[in-house]
């Protein structure tokens, strides 16, 4: 396998769309590291998103930088280009040491005939019953059903190694780490197909260190997961199985590990998570990036006078185009309109109501996922309101970034790694 730049076995993905919180959240990493659950930070952002705000993946690469010097922080630390692909990564190769490659839109063309029967020859292995350790039934298969995941997984496949290999040309193999991403796709994959996926995978010779398959259940933006959580225990502790043989078997690194693209706040999945992790002493990549946009609009709401002022306003244009903002993330929001408080009632909210609607915790009989989950998607009126929003959060730094660091440290890390 190729050369790689290695990565922790623990680390946190964190967005940041308006550049302001590098600090903030490498703080939130700072007391997990003094409490024994050391995170390695890596901040990501995706071409969406930059195109959405309108900045360059440098402003990234130098607002970590200038996050690591100011906190004095001499762990290892990375870049994401997230989310990208053959048409997008140019622009990510100087700045990013980290590359998520998404070939989800490949999933389901169908690769060529010849392809899928010479890769099922080159593994037999994967043919017949196949026992991995610490999965209690082995996986049994034909070759017809092995030839139809090939058939459906095998181009993107062929395109990750594709744009794995114009990164490694551009860059150096030795200098970026490799994500492939295949969660942004109707149907979850089972742990069987992971193992087909990472079987070709290497034949790509890709030094594979995080995959993010898509998981049973439901990721909505921004509130808990949605689905039968023991499902997801079973399926996350046979992703893991699978994971350890396939560094056995297909010679990956040592670090490869699953990468949760978590949509921001999957509360209720974390313990059963860290009994996985546990058990498989396993590492992991989490990757959130909205929770942190939203722990600025709560900063600026708690803050009140001119930061609650403008809180209320990006809510009201929020509400007045609901189903234009909705519309591209059909697939991971569920709103329920009617929970949706109007414009009027929020605009006579105080600080704490506004904050209790909105700040993420469950049991709070105030909390609101529906408005949560809006305003979540509705980061472009932040954005369309340009300096004036920047400035605000740099008024208000103090106490949003109190909101940003806490909801790393307590909500996710601590939970991840330390248990609740
Ligand atoms: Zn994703």
């Amino acid at each position: 396998m190729n050369q790689y730049l290695k990565l922790g076995k623990f680390s946190f993905g964190m967005g940041d769309r308006f550049g302001q919180q590098g600090r903030a959240q490498l703080q939130a990493c700072v007391l997990a590291t003094e409490l024994g659950a050391e995170f390695i930070p890596v901040w990501n952002k995706s071409n969406r998103e930059h195109t959405f705000i309108g900045t360059e993946p440098a402003s990234l690469r130098a607002e970590a930088d200038a996050a690591v010097q100011a906190l004095g922080w001499v762990q290892p630390y990375h870049v994401d280009a997230d989310h990208i692909r053959m048409e997008t990564v140019d622009r990510f190769i100087a700045p990013s040491d980290f590359f998520t490659i998404d070939v989800a839109d490949s999933i389901g063309q169908p690769a060529a005939p010849d392809a899928v029967k010479a890769f099922v020859s080159r593994h037999p292995e994967l043919v017949g019953s196949l026992a991995i350790p610490h999965i209690e039934s082995p996986f049994t298969t034909t070759r017809a059903e092995v030839e139809a995941v090939a058939a459906k997984f095998l181009l993107a496949v062929q395109e990750a190694g594709r744009i794995y290999r114009h990164i490694a040309a551009a860059k150096g193999a030795a200098n970026f780490i490799t994500e492939v991403s295949m969660d942004e796709t109707d149907r979850p994959q089972t742990p069987p197909e992971l193992l087909i996926i990472l079987a070709a995978l290497s034949d790509e010779n890709i030094p594979l260190q995080t995959i993010a398959p898509k998981f049973t259940g439901r990721f909505n933006k921004g509130v808990d997961y949605a689905g039968d959580i023991r499902q997801f225990e079973k399926e996350f502790n046979e992703d893991l199985a699978v994971i350890a043989y396939a560094i056995d078997k297909y010679g990956f690194p040592p670090s490869l590990k699953l990468s949760v693209h978590s949509g921001s706040d999957k509360f209720s999945i974390y313990e059963p998570m860290r009994r996985a992790l546990k058990k498989f002493a396993a590492g992991v990549h989490i990757k959130t990036a909205g929770t942190t946009w939203l722990e600025e609009l709560i900063g600026l709401a708690e803050a009140g006078g001119d930061g609650l002022e403008i809180a209320k306003e990006i809510y009201a244009y929020a509400i007045g185009h609901v189903d234009e903002f909705c519309a591209p993330y059909a697939s991971v929001i569920d709103i329920d309109k009617a929970k949706l408080p109007d414009a009027h009632t929020v605009n006579a909210w105080s600080s704490d109501q506004f904050v209790a609607a909105l700040r993420h915790e469950p049991r709070n009989p105030a909390y609101n996922p529906s408005f949560r989950q809006l305003l979540h998607v509705s980061f472009k009126v932040a954005a369309k309101k340009g300096d004036r929003y920047l400035a605000a959060l740099r008024k208000h730094e103090a106490v949003v970034a109190r909101n940003v660091t806490g909801n790393l440290f307590e909500r996710h890390m601590k939970p991840l790694l330390l248990g609740a």
